[in-house]
């Protein structure tokens, strides 16, 4: 839990306001944000990073409501995007252009003539076929784009299948192999610029080891371009810094820092980053009420008012999210499965929790600021939850809940 996460007098607060008012001011299910976390999050990189030029490009779609992206754009972010929709984010939030990476495996032309208007930093560029394509799109706009390689280094990053992408069989970059060739490649193309090179080899990874062993493939691969009188501007390590969500015990943000700049001593190059869920995780709640207790034979559940659709990562990667009363009240303590009202067996948000609660209860559910709202749907025609910063004593609604007719607005009945 965040330190801007506290008791106070029996009463759960973010910064200094109790939960128990934003749930009766916004209602639940509800996202709560804590902006000095945010920001706590972000200092922790610039001042590990200090005295060596870098970019923290933020990733947005660990979450992507304008008001975390305004945070950090005012602290001097870029942003890693994963689609032109994500720009348009960036761009809305007040961030700058020249400041974003785009990555991502299918990047559509309509995407790259976006992100080559608004005068990107670079494209992380993923193929053969993607390189190709974003020179002939360049071309046709009279543009040269900024372009690095995403290489595969074939690292094991020790995580959720799910979110492991830096090994050979997964669908992520171009092969370490193939890369010197693609270079090569890219230098004869004339509407490309090659500026860097770019890995990202996983998510929630709680050791340095796979980091360090892929900066050192990376570096073997920047001075075999070197060689061929290939040059880069930055070297882009992507992002993956785990947080605590139970019992891992992540590097902290310093020292993890420190590693790779231990890992890059003696190297001049621009260095860039691309943390999402380290930024944001802890940084938010979801905030649900309970419905029913429901008791049963072998188990007893606290059916509440959040569900897969508002936080997809327990159904998805049976992730565990600690979830703690909102009031501290004297209920009889039991363990219960907290479970949402979607018509799915995997519909939970944790197992055998022990909590003391009532119906209306409210529960907060921890360290859901990363892949919490941006991975939400409206599946069982749920409108999505409305999401809240607050920002020491000062509560903002920084999305409205949605409503039900928004949710069917683009629909047609057929005569
Ligand atoms: C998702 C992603 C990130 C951020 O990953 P975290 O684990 O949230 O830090 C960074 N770079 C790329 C290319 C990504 O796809």
């Amino acid at each position: 839990m965040s330190s801007h996460f506290q008791y106070r007098e029996g009463a759960l607060c973010v910064e200094q306001v109790p939960l128990a008012d934003i749930a009766a001011q916004f209602g639940t299910p509800c996202y709560v944000y804590s902006r000095a976390a945010l920001t706590d999050g972000y200092r922790q990189f610039s001042n590990a990073l200090q005295g060596r030029e870098h970019l923290i490009c933020y990733a947005v779609k660990a979450n992507s409501n304008l008001a975390i992206l305004n945070v950090f754009a005012r602290l001097g972010a870029g942003f890693d995007i994963v689609s032109g929709g994500e720009l348009q984010r960036v761009l809305a939030a007040g961030g700058d252009a020249g400041k974003v990476v785009f990555s991502g495996v299918g990047k559509s032309v309509a995407e790259m003539r976006l992100a080559l208007d608004a005068g990107i930093l670079c494209f992380n560029v993923e193929s053969a076929a993607e390189l190709e394509r974003l020179n002939e799109v360049a071309g046709s706009m009279g543009k040269v784009a900024p372009i690095s390689l995403r290489v595969n280094p074939d690292v094991d990053a020790k995580t959720h299948p799910y979110i492991s992408t830096g090994l050979k069989q997964n669908k992520f970059g171009v092969a370490y192999t193939e890369a010197v060739a693609l270079y090569r490649k890219a230098a004869t193309l004339p509407h490309l610029r090659i500026t860097g090179v770019d890995c990202h080899i996983g998510s929630q990874l709680t050791e340095t080891s796979p980091f360090i062993a892929a900066v050192e493939k990376v570096l073997a691969l920047v001075d075999a371009l070197a060689r061929e009188g290939i040059r880069l501007e930055h070297i882009d390590l992507g992002g993956g810094l785990g947080i605590r969500y139970n019992d891992e015990t992540p590097p902290a943000i310093a020292d993890y820092v420190a590693a790779l700049l231990g890992a890059l001593a003696g190297r001049s190059e621009k260095l860039v980053l691309e943390p999402g869920r380290v930024l944001v995780g802890n940084a938010g709640a979801l905030l649900t009420r309970v419905e029913y207790l429901k008791p049963g034979e072998e188990k007893n559940f606290a059916i509440v008012d959040a569900a897969m659709n508002d936080l997809m990562r327990p159904a998805l990667y049976d992730a565990y999210h600690n979830i703690l009363p909102v009031q501290r009240e004297n209920h009889v303590s039991q363990s219960y499965e907290v479970v949402g009202p979607i018509c799915e067996t995997g519909d939970f948000i944790g197992h055998a929790r022990e909590l003391a609660i009532a119906p209306q209860s409210l529960l907060a559910v921890l360290s859901a600021g990363a892949y919490g709202m941006s991975m939400s749907s409206n599946y069982n025609t749920r409108p999505r939850a409305a999401e809240v910063m607050v920002d020491g004593a000062s509560v903002h609604l920084v999305r409205e809940r949605e409503t039900v007719p928004q949710l069917f607005a683009g629909e047609k009945i057929i005569s």
